[in-house]
């Protein structure tokens, strides 16, 4: 649907995501000391024992384990949206410190996200979307001057910038969390621009603890829809495209 121009890196994540999960695990039930209960993990199939235990409910031994991304080419509006997450933690380029000046990228203009039901109306709405993006950059700009050029504008001119402004930021969760992100954030119910998100970051992270995020998705991979009569309808279609997880 449409063209975004969201870009997110796996920057860094804990080495050994699920060796670790396990061992957090075993800790609660061995005497051994926390040497050689590292030392045996090797041996013990960590991805099998992390899912028994996280099958049992025991799911805080996957909160050891952790995932930074870079995020850019997306809106004010999905920020919004992300930084509600309250257990994660984020960086965001500022819009004090850094000028929303105009880009070569968008023809004269602060970089911004159209949406792709906008652009799919066709080159009229997205020459009128990039008209008002103009404007508003013009605004922006007067402020700038109105307040003195310097940087300390920014801070005020900002006040009429859209939600459409384009934003970088890293952020970091936990694997619980992502789970949690994912379950809210990959249903078909979210926004289009934080699923895109979503997915894309899911991507990213299946391959790398395979066992911890086999059953990630939207809530309805593992059970009945939650969303009740707002719910799309389409679970068999959903279950197919990320894999179906029979309990
Ligand atoms: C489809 C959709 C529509 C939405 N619409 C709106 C809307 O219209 N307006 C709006 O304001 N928001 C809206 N939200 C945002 C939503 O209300 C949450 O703020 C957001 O999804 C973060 O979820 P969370 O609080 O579960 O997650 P996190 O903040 O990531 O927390 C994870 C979990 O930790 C626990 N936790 C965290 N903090 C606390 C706490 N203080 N006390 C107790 N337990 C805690 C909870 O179990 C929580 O589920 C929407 C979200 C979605 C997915």
């Amino acid at each position: 649907m449409g063209e975004t121009k969201l870009k997110v890196l796996l920057l860094a994540h804990t080495p050994e995501p699920e060796k670790l999960a396990a061992l957090a695990g075993r800790r609660c039930y061995s005497r051994l000391d926390n040497e050689a209960l590292w030392q045996r993990e090797e041996d013990n199939n960590p991805a099998a024992f992390v899912a028994k235990v996280t099958g049992m409910g025991h799911v805080t031994i996957i909160e050891h384990a952790s995932f930074t991304f870079a995020v850019e080419g997306v809106s004010r509006s999905l920020l919004a949206q992300i930084t509600r997450h309250r257990l994660a933690s984020f960086s965001v380029q500022s819009q004090r410190y850094v000028g929303e000046t105009a880009t070569q990228n968008t023809g004269g203009v602060f970089d911004y996200v159209i949406p792709p039901r906008i652009a799919a109306l066709g080159e009229g709405a997205r020459a009128e979307f990039a008209r008002q993006m103009r404007q508003i950059q013009e605004w922006y700009d007067h402020w700038v001057q109105a307040l003195g050029g310097t940087r300390d504008a920014f801070e005020d001119a900002r006040f009429v910038l859209p939600n459409a402004a384009e934003t970088k930021f890293v952020f970091t969760m936990n694997a619980r969390e992502l789970l949690h992100f994912f379950t809210l954030r990959c249903c078909a119910r979210a926004q289009w621009e934080i699923r895109e998100l979503a997915n894309a970051i899911l991507r990213l992270v299946k391959p790398v603890a395979p066992t911890i995020f086999a059953k990630a998705g939207p809530a309805c991979l593992r059970g009945p829809c939650p969303e009740g009569d707002f719910s799309c309808g389409m679970i068999n279609e959903v279950r197919a495209r990320y894999g179906t997880h029979p309990e």
